[in-house]
């Protein structure tokens, strides 16, 4: 891990920068029709020749922000159109391409997100002062905006990039992005169910805004991992073997609480560290929901669980769609661990929402009612 004083010298923040030929080796895993492929392919051409001779603040060429937005949109199985859009989400604002050009080479439905998108740069949403909006009309204007939800998809990749590559703005503007951030963006990322970007962009943020806490949280849960490592395989190696006796199909994962999670237990709800059970977690992975209750059962039949702690989140699903079971237990060395029990289906959708639903309703516009749903309590 990264220590606090750490000034990083790479141009995109110290994480390892991909080419186009990462991006299209990532999105060709999923997509797999030539005209699809070909429109990617293209977009990428021609925001690579639109800003030629443009670079970042960082001092690289500006073609490598595009194409490491493109590529968070991939890891998120996002559509063609979606990426296609990412490729091409700067080039109206910053170089001499009108819509009407993106329309006629890329279509109606990519000329539209970029459209939009323009129009949400406009806004220069950060450099707002909090007395001019309140963090919910942010969101409202925003969300109004972007009439179809892979605009807003496209814009949580642009703001996940650039905030990984904040280290080269002034520490006004990096505080400022991060409460935008924190007050506009993530909470979209919780309805949208797109929890790898936000918890990304939650712990970006609270380096920014809480330098010194984020690294107290940071060593505390480094120092909980070192001493309960051992402990934790122990106890993956153990479920597994259980369940190949019971021939169950299971990925055993482990999973570490995020930052701002863990800040949030602290010093909102004024938790202590060790009243904290799910700061480390083991994930088993499974096919069918049936497998997921037997899971369950073997689970609570070996090892003691904590009272209050089982969430039925299968039968009984988060707003955002979230579906797992949830439990706590006690493991051969007295170590409490939380227990996520889910199928791969799940696991896909409670890592990226929304952003991957394109493949289920191929052809089809992503379901915008979801925006507006009401937010769901966090656990
Ligand atoms: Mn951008």
């Amino acid at each position: 891990m990264e220590s606090k004083q750490q000034k990083t010298l790479l141009p995109n923040g110290g994480y390892p920068m991909h080419t186009f030929e990462d991006l299209k080796e990532r999105y060709c895993t999923y997509i797999t029709s030539p005209d699809d492929r070909k429109m990617i392919e293209d977009a990428y051409q021609f925001a690579k020749q639109k800003h030629e001779g443009q670079f970042r603040k960082s001092g690289e060429p500006y073609i490598h922000h595009p194409i490491e937005v493109a590529y968070i949109l991939a890891s998120l199985q996002s559509g063609p159109a979606t990426i296609a859009s990412g490729l091409l989400h700067d080039v109206v604002e910053d170089t001499d391409a009108t819509i009407e050009d993106i329309q006629k080479r890329f279509g109606e439905d990519v000329a539209k997100i970029v459209d939009s998108l323009t129009k949400i740069q406009r806004m220069k949403l950060s450099r707002m002062t909090a007395a001019d909006f309140e963090a919910e009309d942010h969101r409202k204007i925003f969300l109004g905006m972007a009439n179809d939800v892979r605009v807003i998809i496209v814009k949580l990749a642009d703001r996940l990039h650039n905030m990984r590559t904040l280290d080269s703005l002034s520490p006004e503007r990096q505080k400022g992005l991060a409460k935008e951030t924190i007050e506009v963006l993530t909470p979209i990322c919780h309805r949208l169910g797109i929890s790898t970007i936000q918890s990304e962009l939650e712990d970006l943020s609270l380096k920014y805004l809480e330098p010194e806490k984020y690294q107290a949280i940071l060593d505390l849960v480094n120092k909980k991992y070192e001493n309960r490592k051992h402990s934790l395989e122990a106890l993956k190696k153990r479920i597994a073997d259980i369940m190949l006796e019971h021939k169950i199909p299971v990925k055993i994962e482990s999973r570490v609480k995020s930052i701002y999670s863990i800040y949030r237990k602290m010093y909102q709800k004024g938790h202590n560290f060790d009243e904290i059970y799910d700061v480390l977690a083991i994930r088993i992975i499974t096919k069918t929901v049936i497998n997921c209750y037997e899971i369950l059962g073997i689970i609570h039949s070996t090892y003691k669980p904590i009272p209050g702690r089982f969430k039925d989140y299968i039968a009984m699903p988060k707003p955002n769609l979230y579906q797992s079971l949830h439990t706590s237990i006690v493991s051969g060395d007295g170590s409490i661990f939380e227990v996520q029990i889910r199928t791969e289906e799940m696991d896909q959708v409670a890592e990226t929402g929304v952003a991957a639903h394109w493949k289920y309703k191929e052809g089809g516009h992503y379901n915008a009612c979801l925006l507006y749903t009401s937010p769901s309590p966090r656990d």
